[in-house]
């Protein structure tokens, strides 16, 4: 019985590993930028918020969704596509809404940050951008999307 040594030269694993590597980048850039785009349609067939009144009960409802209480909702008009989630002065857990994002899937988007506790000045944050890019913008995307929770 012949017996095959199957060995691969360092050329040949290198050629493996930089394809899975294209493999992974080409998949994982896909996925990035589809879960990143998601969010237009989402956002532009996606219920419009026009008054305070509007954004008050939408911020109420969606927020119960996430268990989050007591979230401030500023209807901003600051240009097409205006969407904001920060801490106040005053500590209150606010989030500011206008143009394109001054809608349901907007508000939701929005909450999903506090969700998640993405505006905590107090959290260790490590590369913030980076962080604020790869991690917490697309998660917040999926949310607003498809309302998975990360
Ligand atoms: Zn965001």
């Amino acid at each position: 019985m012949e017996h095959k040594l199957i060995i691969m030269s360092i050329n040949e694993i290198y050629d493996c590993v930089t394809s899975g590597m294209n493999w992974l980048t080409i998949y994982g850039g896909c996925t990035y930028a589809g879960i990143m785009l998601s969010n237009f349609p989402s956002l532009k067939f996606s219920k419009k918020i026009r008054t305070q009144q509007e954004l008050d009960f939408v911020v109420e409802e969606e927020s119960h969704k996430l268990g989050l209480k007591n979230i401030r909702g500023i209807l901003a008009n600051k240009g097409k596509c205006h969407g904001l989630a920060y801490i106040g002065e005053d500590g209150t857990p606010t989030i500011e809404v206008g143009g394109l994002y001054a809608s349901k899937s907007g508000v939701r988007h929005e909450l999903y940050h506090h969700y998640k506790d993405h505006c905590n000045p107090m959290k260790e944050n490590w590369f913030p951008e980076a962080k604020y890019w790869f991690v917490e913008e697309p998660l917040a995307c999926l949310y607003q999307t498809f309302r998975i929770k990360i």
